[in-house]
């Protein structure tokens, strides 16, 4: 029988792809393996995924993706955050997964379960299969090291990480301001909150973990994670840093006609001129701070290519809907584009990110701090503004800056508003100052430390053979049943 690895990705179009990407890897050093990825389809947008999964089923057949039966939610959608909906879907999700996984096992000796860190309650689905179950996380080892330590940070206050007010004392972290944890782990009380601490109680109970990051990237988180420090009270399973894992195309598949058009555009700037500003999959801004940023731009006078999508509805009922396609005119201000059209081009909802970051007239990214666009800025060797906005994005900013000086920060207020003269100030410091030399040096190396890991002999290869090995190894302990 062939040997089979079942993928079970999140549905946010973000930890697909680079579950994709994992599968990728394995196949391209290990092709006797078959790839088997769970689709689950959310109620509630998570990034649209239909064009990218068919371009993947199209041209990589050693990867197949079974589609699950939709799920509706017992629970109103639009009062809660995306994170509980994601834990609540994936936990009444297992039935499911576990009748997928028996049918494949029909037909294939099913090696490992790696599931995303939301689909935690499938580790009982690997139990009763008799199939060892793994991790993937596709944050970076801080962000590992830190949900390892939550139940320990739990422990020890009884307030919420944004009453706390003091810097967070982890291993192998730099001091993390509690109010820069993950945004749904700020408020205790919040059911999302025990979501997340249940998952991070149950990392350690897996067979490994697979994180989409390279040593040398995070050689302090790794040595602490390692050394034990981060799971104070039980074994810390086998870590495995298999990164960087980055899709080479993640153009949407829609709008290709418009993705081409930016890149089109890039060919005719000067080398490494082009400030690229993108928030990931689902980063949107009030039409206010829209505006703020375009003043903040012109005043700047550097060269952009900036991806804007209609602010967040209004309408409670239309939050987990994709946002329209925007009316840049009414949005921006008045004249913005037409003053700025020989030297900025502004994108509608979406770019080809690893195409752009990629060519060369690409010289600086404004992000969201989400760990694959931050991977993707350290693989094509471009420095970062970091302006986080969901998830645990504020964290990996103190990351990125602090520990790795790859990214200049963005100060926001109070509120979370940025103005003009910030942006204005930080996209100058990135493109044209000695701080914004520093941080592009930083990237540089990385970007090479980078290829090292992922080439023959570096570590991420070795990581690999070794999670591979331990299939085999655990072969007599979940000999299937
Ligand atoms: N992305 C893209 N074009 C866009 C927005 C996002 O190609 O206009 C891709 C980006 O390259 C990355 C992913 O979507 O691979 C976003 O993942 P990330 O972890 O950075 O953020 P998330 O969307 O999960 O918050």
């Amino acid at each position: 029988m062939e040997d089979a690895i079942v993928l079970y990705p999140s549905p946010a179009i973000g930890h697909l792809i680079s579950m994709v990407e994992l599968g990728k890897f394995i196949l391209t050093h290990h092709p006797s393996f078959s790839i088997k990825i769970l689709i689950t389809p959310p109620p509630y947008n998570a990034g649209s995924t239909g064009p990218y999964i068919n371009r993947v089923s199209a041209t990589t057949s050693s990867i197949t993706f079974h589609h699950l039966p939709p799920i509706s939610l017992p629970i109103n959608i639009s009062s809660q955050h995306h994170e509980t909906l994601a834990f609540e879907l994936l936990r009444l999700n297992n039935p499911n997964v576990h009748h997928a996984i028996a049918s494949i096992s029909n037909t294939c000796t099913v090696r490992a379960l790696i599931m995303d860190f939301f689909c935690y309650p499938a580790l009982s689905v690997g139990a009763a299969l008799n199939i060892p179950a793994y991790f993937f996380f596709t944050s970076g080892a801080a962000s590992l090291g830190a949900f390892f330590y939550m139940p320990f940070l739990h422990r020890s206050t009884n307030k919420s990480f944004k009453d706390l007010n003091s810097d967070l004392d982890i291993p192998g972290l730099p001091p993390i301001p509690s109010a820069d944890m993950a945004k749904p782990i700020l408020e205790r009380n919040e059911k999302v909150y025990e979501d997340f601490l249940n998952a991070s109680i149950q990392l350690p109970k897996s067979a490994g973990i697979i994180v989409n990051t390279f040593e040398s990237l995070e050689p302090r988180a790794m040595k602490a994670i390692s050394d034990g420090h981060c799971v104070p009270d039980e074994p810390t399973p086998p870590v495995y840093c298999i990164g960087p894992l980055i899709a080479s195309d993640n153009r949407s598949g829609s709008d290709d006609g418009g993705s081409n058009g930016c890149l089109t555009w890039l060919n005719s700037q000067p080398s490494r001129s082009v400030v690229f500003l993108c928030f990931g999959s689902l980063g949107l801004f009030s039409q206010e701070q829209l505006r703020e940023i375009a003043v903040g731009l012109e005043r700047s006078g550097q060269r952009f290519l900036w991806v804007v999508r209609s602010p967040p509805s209004k309408d409670q009922s239309k939050r987990f809907l994709a946002p329209p396609e925007p009316d840049l005119d009414l949005l921006l201000p008045k004249g913005f584009l037409d003053r700025t059209k020989d030297t900025g081009l502004v994108v509608k909802s979406w770019a080809p990110q690893v195409m752009v970051l990629n060519h060369g007239s690409v010289g600086g990214f404004v992000t969201h701090c989400g760990w694959n666009s931050a991977l993707e800025a350290v693989c094509a060797g471009v420095p970062m503004v970091a302006w986080p906005l969901y998830a645990e994005q504020r964290f990996n900013r103190v990351i990125l800056v602090e520990e790795m000086n790859l990214a200049l920060p963005m100060k926001e207020s109070e509120d979370g508003f940025v103005r003009a003269e910030e942006v204005e100030k930080r996209v100058c410091d990135l493109m044209d100052s000695e701080e914004g030399n520093s941080v592009r040096m930083q990237v540089l190396k990385m970007k090479a430390a980078a290829e090292a890991a992922m080439s023959e002999g570096g570590s991420s290869r070795v990581a690999l053979s070794k999670l591979v090995e331990s299939w085999t190894q655990t072969e007599t302990k979940f000999t299937r049943k």
